[in-house]
C-alpha cells in the first residue's frame, strides 16, 4: 500500500467517533514501516490491549476500522486459523476482533467478529517476511497467490463492517 500520513490515518476511520479516530495511538515505530509490504496497517497499542486498529485502501477509499479485541472463551469455528491470511497459530497469537459496524448498526449494537492474527501482521506472513511461531501445514500456493487470498478475505471483512 502507499504510505499514509499520520492525518490520513486518522481521517479515514469509519466505525468510531471523530473524538476516538483523533485520540488513538499511532504504531510506535511508525519511521519503520514498510508500505510497500502491507496490504493493510495493522496494531495494537499496548497501553490498550483491548483495542485494534485496521487501516486499508478499500475499493479506492482509504478505510480504517476499531477492532475490540474479544475474549476467547466459548467461541467455536476454526480459531487457530487466522481469517485473513490462514495463518495457523496456536491460541496465544490468535485473537478474536471485533468490529462495531459503522454507522446506525454499529451505534445499535451490531458487529462482525473474525479470529486474525494478535499482532495484525498478516500481509508479512503471506510474503513470507515473517514467521510464525507454529509450524505452518504444507502449502503449494505462490506468493502472489496468498496476498491475492489475503485482499480477498480483508475485502470481504470491511464489507461486512461498512455496509
Ligand atoms: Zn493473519
Amino acid at each position: 500500500m502507499e504510505p499514509l500520513t499520520p492525518e490520513e490515518i486518522r481521517a479515514c476511520f469509519v466505525n468510531c467517533s471523530k473524538g476516538e479516530a483523533k485520540r488513538l495511538r499511532l504504531p510506535t515505530a511508525y519511521d519503520a514501516i514498510r508500505w510497500a509490504d502491507l496490504d493493510f496497517l495493522g496494531w495494537r497499542d499496548p497501553a490498550a490491549p483491548g483495542t485494534a486498529h485496521l487501516v486499508a485502501p478499500w475499493r479506492g477509499q482509504l478505510t480504517g476500522l476499531v477492532l475490540r479485541v474479544g475474549n476467547r472463551a466459548g467461541h467455536g469455528g476454526r480459531k487457530n486459523m487466522c481469517a485473513f491470511c490462514l495463518t495457523t497459530h496456536s491460541s496465544s497469537d490468535m485473537d478474536l476482533m471485533v468490529a462495531p459496524r459503522a454507522g446506525a448498526a454499529g451505534r445499535n449494537g451490531n458487529t462482525v467478529g473474525t479470529y486474525l492474527c494478535a499482532d495484525l501482521a498478516c500481509s508479512l506472513y503471506v510474503r513470507r517476511l515473517k514467521r510464525p511461531a507454529r509450524v505452518q501445514p504444507e502449502e503449494t500456493t505462490t506468493t502472489e497467490a496468498r496476498i491475492a487470498r489475503l485482499q480477498e478475505n480483508l475485502d470481504a471483512f470491511v464489507r461486512r463492517v461498512v455496509s
